[in-house]
């Protein structure tokens, strides 16, 4: 018996069951070099190989979000070229050229922080696994195909992957490598799939048909576990399940505390297909919609209409509010096609509305894009890392100027759209009582208030134990927040991961907190917490 512990999960629930391996080919290029004159030849293979996946994708994109971006990623220009430029400059076969050109492309995502944003690499390199098996003639693993059930372990797994998936067979699933924000992790979460994801070395301690226990929620795995584990174990399955049922129930049930109070319950989400998969969970809207994914999955900063369509879709989506981000990199958000200065303090330096400010013509195709979706449904917009009253007044302004060329257009919008602001630097709280007179709303950013308040690095793991939104001065700045905003008349919402805490919850509802936003597998667990609540 051997017990492992994994840090940080998103999903929930107890599992005990055999495991399943689930070998990967091998994809690695076989050949490389090539002659000038095999280059044309080459070329025409990729070109099959692109032809084949594209075809593939194309049916499955009618069925997820996921593959239409996949299906973009294939005609995309970066691609083409650093394919195009391996085989024909550096004579390479269409294998090495793919596979190096993958890496490359996904490895910019491997040094983000943002382990959201780091996550979208294993996009990449699924397309280049479903490239790579064309070119190899391999036919890849078939989650479709399982003998019995089990809990899928795998070194990591992809959104392909998931496809054929039967969740009457999966019980669980267990990668060594990948978290919580993969795209895997969502798919399985929206399937009520328990997932261990980013366990480390493990497949080489499983065997196949092994016995494992695995508790998603704690992040515990128990590799080959005795008699007393196992029924331990299995008591705790059927209290989890029960648990579960009865969340389910409450689903249809308004977050609202003992004595009356309506909170609102609302997502946090990246992509459509986050808020498809929050649909079912009753929520409020979408309380922070984080665009820079669109950015960063694209390969060119996306224009008015391609942001237009998304928002749209997701305004058309979203039962009540869509508060749309406006665009937040720089930090440790990055986009291939731009390139930011390298700096010394990257978190302290250009990012954000700073650059949003300071490149206005992308800011205004931004801006009109989520003006025009508010004609389709109940858009908010939300300004991230301000620090000061012009930079709002600013931003405002220029928000005001898409309006009237708008209007001059005769294009549908909201001209009435409500403009909010993150608070997540320290002088947006001192200055919290000013900002309240000129913005609609708050939206409380604990991840980045709690780095800049304590002076901590979000991303170093070496400071983990002093990254603590709990800390009293995280905590009165918080209170002062709510009671300003009040103050003023408008509501306080909050959409760091803090607001998906059960320990922070009480806490936040005596401070008066309106809207609580968070990532969708904390959501059932939110609402019993707040309807249990008395203040
Ligand atoms: C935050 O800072 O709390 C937040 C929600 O924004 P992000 O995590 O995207 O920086
Ligand atoms: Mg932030």
């Amino acid at each position: 018996m051997k017990e492992i512990h994994v840090a940080g999960t998103a999903s929930r629930g107890i599992v005990v069951s055999h495991v399943l391996k689930y070998e990967e080919p091998d994809y690695t290029p076989s050949g490389g070099g090539i002659t000038a004159e095999q280059a044309e030849a080459e070329q025409e293979t990729f070109e099959h190989a692109r032809q084949a996946v594209k075809a593939a994708l194309g049916e499955l994109a009618a069925q997820s979000d996921i593959f239409a971006a996949h299906l973009a990623i294939m005609d995309d220009f970066v691609l083409l070229e650093s394919v195009g430029g391996r085989i024909a400059g550096e004579h390479k076969n269409a294998q090495a050229a793919v596979h190096e050109t993958i890496e490359e492309l996904a490895s910019m995502f491997d040094v983000i922080d943002d382990p959201y944003m780091r996550e979208r690499g294993a996009d990449v390199r699924d397309i280049g696994k479903r490239l790579m098996a064309e070119l190899k003639g391999i036919t890849p693993p078939d989650l479709g195909n399982l003998k019995h059930e089990g809990i899928v372990a795998a070194r990591e797994l992809y959104p392909s992957d998931m496809v054929r998936l039967d969740p009457a067979l999966v019980k669980g699933i267990i990668t060594e490598e990948g978290g919580v924000t993969s795209h895997v992790s969502i798919i399985a979460g929206s399937l009520g799939i328990p997932v261990l994801a980013g366990v480390g070395p493990v497949l080489d301690e499983l065997e196949e048909d092994m016995m494992v226990c695995m508790d998603a929620g704690e992040g515990i795995l128990v590799l080959d576990p005795d008699e007393e584990t196992l029924s331990r174990y299995r008591a705790r399955r059927e209290a989890s399940e029960r648990e579960r049922l009865h969340l389910k129930r409450l689903r249809t049930m308004p977050a609202a505390t003992k004595n009356g109070r309506r909170i609102r319950l609302c997502v946090n989400a990246g992509s459509i297909q986050e808020i498809e998969n929050a649909l079912p969970m009753n929520i409020d809207g979408v309380g922070l919609f984080r665009s820079e994914l669109l950015y960063m999955e694209s390969t060119q900063f996306p224009t008015e209409e391609e942001q237009f369509e998304v928002y749209k879709k997701a305004a058309i989506l979203c039962p009540g509010e869509l508060t749309v981000r406006t665009l937040d990199i720089g930090g440790d958000k990055a986009l291939s096609y731009f390139e930011l200065d390298r700096e010394e303090n990257p978190f302290l330096g250009w990012r954000a509305i700073r650059i949003s400010l300071d490149m206005k013509d992308m800011f205004k195709q931004q801006l009109r894009a989520i003006l025009r979706a508010g004609a389709f449904g109940h858009v908010r917009i939300l300004f991230p890392m301000l620090i000061s009253l012009e930079e709002l007044r600013q931003a405002k302004a220029v928000v005001r100027e898409c309006m009237e060329e708008l209007q001059m257009e005769q294009t549908a919008f909201d001209g009435k759209m409500e403009i909010g602001m993150m608070i997540e630097t320290p002088a947006s709280v001192l200055l919290a009582e000013e900002f309240a007179r000129e913005a609609d709303f708050f939206s409380i950013g604990t991840n980045d208030l709690t780095q800049y308040l304590l002076a901590v690095d979000r991303g170093n793991t070496r400071l983990a134990g002093r990254y603590d939104y709990f800390h009293p001065a995280v905590l009165k700045a918080i209170a002062h927040v709510i009671e300003a905003g009040h103050r003023q008349g408008i509501p306080v919402g909050m959409c760091g991961e803090m607001a998906g805490d059960l320990q922070a919850v009480p806490i936040l509802l005596k401070m008066g907190l309106d809207e609580f936003s968070m990532s969708a597998g904390s959501i059932d667990y939110v609402r019993e917490k707040i309807l249990k609540a008395e203040l």
